[in-house]
C-alpha cells in the first residue's frame, strides 16, 4: 500500500526549505537516514547568515574536528559510524541539531530520489523556485568569495578569518539588497501530500 507523504515548501528567499514527514520514520531504519551518507559544506551566504542570527555559531563550525576549510568554504567531515557515516550535528534521539534556516543548502533542499517529489506535476512551480534558489545561491557564493579573493584574503589562514568575518555581513547585504523577482514567485509556505510505495533498509534508495 501506498504511504501518505507530506510536504511543506517554505519560501525564505535564500533560506527555503523543504520539510518532509517521512523523515521521522525514515524507510532507511538507521536513525540517519540520508545525513549518514553526507558532510555538510558551509559557504560564504550560510556564515552570513549566521553572523546575522547566530553568530556564537561561526565559532561552534571553527572549533569542531575534522573540518576541510578551504578559501571560501568549511566542510564538517562526517565520522564513520556502523555501516555509514554520522553527521557532527545529527544524534540519535533528536536527529539534525540545526534549525532548517541554519542549514547549509543541500540539507535544505535534499529530498530523497525515493520520494522523488519533482516528478509530480502539480509540483512544478516548486521544482522551478528551488532551481532558481540553487543557481542565485551559487552565483551569489562566488561573488562573494571572488571579492575576498581579489584582496587576498582566504579562510585557510586563521588570522585572516576575523576580517573576514567582520565584512562579510556587510558585503552581503550589497549582493542582495535587491530581491530577485522569483522569490515573490511562491507563497511563503505551501503543503501538499504525495503517494510512494516504500522500500525499507537499504533497499531505499538514496
Ligand atoms: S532518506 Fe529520505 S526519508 Fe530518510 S531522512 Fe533522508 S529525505 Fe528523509
Ligand atoms: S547538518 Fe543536519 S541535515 Fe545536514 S547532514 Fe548534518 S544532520 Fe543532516
Amino acid at each position: 500500500m501506498a504511504e501518505e507523504i507530506r510536504l511543506v515548501f517554505h519560501n525564505q528567499g535564500l533560506r527555503s526549505y523543504i520539510e518532509v514527514d517521512l523523515c521521522r520514520k525514515c524507510p532507511r531504519q538507521d536513525d540517519k537516514g540520508c545525513c549518514g551518507y553526507y558532510s555538510p559544506v558551509f559557504y560564504l551566504c550560510d556564515f552570513a547568515y549566521m553572523l546575522k542570527n547566530r553568530a556564537d555559531l561561526v565559532d561552534y563550525v571553527f572549533s569542531l574536528p575534522n573540518l576541510t576549510v578551504l578559501d571560501a568554504s568549511v566542510t564538517i567531515n562526517s565520522a564513520p559510524d556502523g555501516a555509514s557515516y554520522r553527521c557532527q550535528f545529527h544524534t540519535s534521539e533528536k536527529g539534525c541539531l540545526l534549525p532548517q534556516q541554519l542549514r547549509e543548502s543541500v540539507c535544505r533542499h535534499f529530498v530523497c530520489p525515493g520520494i522523488a517529489w519533482e516528478k509530480e506535476e502539480g509540483l512544478k512551480d516548486w521544482k522551478l523556485f528551488f532551481e532558481q534558489i540553487g543557481e542565485y545561491e551559487i552565483n551569489l557564493n562566488q561573488r562573494l568569495a571572488d571579492s575576498f579573493s581579489s584582496r587576498g584574503l582566504s579562510l585557510r589562514d586563521f588570522r585572516q578569518r576575523a576580517e573576514i568575518f567582520n565584512e562579510l555581513a556587510a558585503e552581503f547585504d550589497e549582493l542582495t539588497g535587491t530581491a530577485p523577482d522569483f522569490f515573490s514567485t511562491r507563497p511563503l509556505r505551501e503543503e501538499f501530500v504525495i503517494y510512494r510505495e516504500l522500500t525499507f533498509g537499504q533497499d531505499w534508495k538514496l
